[in-house]
Order: structure tokens, then C-alpha cells, then sequence
């Protein structure tokens, strides 16, 4: 079945400040069918890159990364803030717009050697996924590639992880 996934997007302006179109794909994950189907198109990418291990950043990268791994009975290792994983970490600093932002993984998320699909929501300037592939480095992880549902062309994320594989569902 053909989706137009561009129906299940919600844009709000000036979310969560002034300036910021927020795509929010709460619609998309309320419609059965069409999660299902943006989960399915993930999966025969993750597939395709031969993907042992989904690994995503809170929170987003959850919804969309865990049906996939689900679907394929693979693992998912979480990439959180500060404070929220009980056991050692590794640890990525990143610049945001304002100020800094860091994200945690365990110690014992990844093997060396497993062959890693990152997943999210949404790239915007690819910071987050370029901390997150940094991450999945330190740990020894290979990373085959990397999946969204968005791409947001404009702030040319892709320039910032260049030498990895991506696929988009969606582009604006
Ligand atoms: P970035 O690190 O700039 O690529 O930002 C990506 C992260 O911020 C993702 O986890 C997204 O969920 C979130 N994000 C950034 N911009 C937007 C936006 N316009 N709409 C929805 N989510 C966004």
C-alpha cells in the first residue's frame, strides 16, 4: 500500500519557540497503518545495510527505532541525557543553537564489531545523530547507516555525517 506520510506530520509554528516549525509525527504513530508502514520502509532499509543493533536518542528515536528492531529481532540500545542510565556510560558533547548538549549510552549497549542502524524522528542540523554515531564509535560499533522519517534539507545535516549512509521518508 503507497502512504502519503506527509499526511500524518502535524506543523506547528513557532514550536517550542518563536522562529521553529515544528514537525510533529504524533499523528503518524496514532494511525496504526501508517506507523506500521514507516516502521516496514525503515525495516527493508535496516535490512538492506544488514543492521544487527537499532540504536536511537531519546525520545523520538525510541518510537520510531524500537518497532524496527522489535520487527527484526534485533536489539535496541537507548542514547539518553545526563542522569538517566543506572550503570558506566560513555558520554558525547555537542553543540546545540544555544549552549551545549551531551548524550549517554552504556557501557554494554553495543558490542565491538555489531554492525549499528541509527534511527530518529527527524534531522534537523544532524548534531544529534552526529553525537550519537560518536557514541556508537566509542563503544566499537559499525554504523551501516542511519534512517528518519524526516530530513529537513535546509540546514544540510547530511554535510555534518558525510561517509554514512542515510535514508529519509520524508524530506522537507
Ligand atoms: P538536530 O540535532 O539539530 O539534527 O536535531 C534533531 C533532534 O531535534 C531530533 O531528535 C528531533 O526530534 C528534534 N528536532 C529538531 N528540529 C525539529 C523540528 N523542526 N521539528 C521536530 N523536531 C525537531
Amino acid at each position: 500500500m503507497d502512504i502519503d506520510f506527509r499526511k500524518y506530520v502535524a506543523n506547528v509554528q513557532d514550536f517550542p519557540e518563536p522562529g521553529v516549525l515544528f514537525r510533529d509525527i504524533s499523528p503518524l504513530m496514532a494511525d496504526g497503518k501508517a506507523y506500521a508502514a514507516a516502521t516496514d520502509k525503515i525495516v527493508e532499509y535496516a535490512k538492506s545495510r544488514g543492521a544487527e543493533m537499532i540504536a536511537g536518542p531519546e525520545a523520538r528515536g525510541f518510537i520510531v527505532g524500537c518497532p524496527v528492531a522489535y520487527n527484526m529481532g534485533i536489539g535496541f540500545a537507548p542514547a539518553r541525557k545526563k542522569g538517566k542510565l543506572p550503570r558506566e556510560t560513555v558520554s558525547v558533547t555537542y553543540d546545540l543553537e544555544y549552549g551545549q548538549g551531551s548524550l549517554y549510552m552504556q557501557k554494554d549497549a553495543i558490542k565491538p564489531g555489531q554492525k549499528v542502524l541509527v534511527v530518529d524522528d527527524l534531522m534537523a542540523t544532524g548534531g544529534t545523530l552526529a553525537a550519537t554515531i560518536k557514541l556508537i564509535e566509542k563503544l566499537g560499533g559499525i554504523v551501516v547507516g542511519t534512517a528518519f522519517l524526516i530530513e529537513l534539507t535546509d540546514l544540510h545535516g547530511r554535510d555534518k555525517i558525510k561517509g554514512y549512509d542515510m535514508f529519509t521518508l520524508m524530506q522537507y
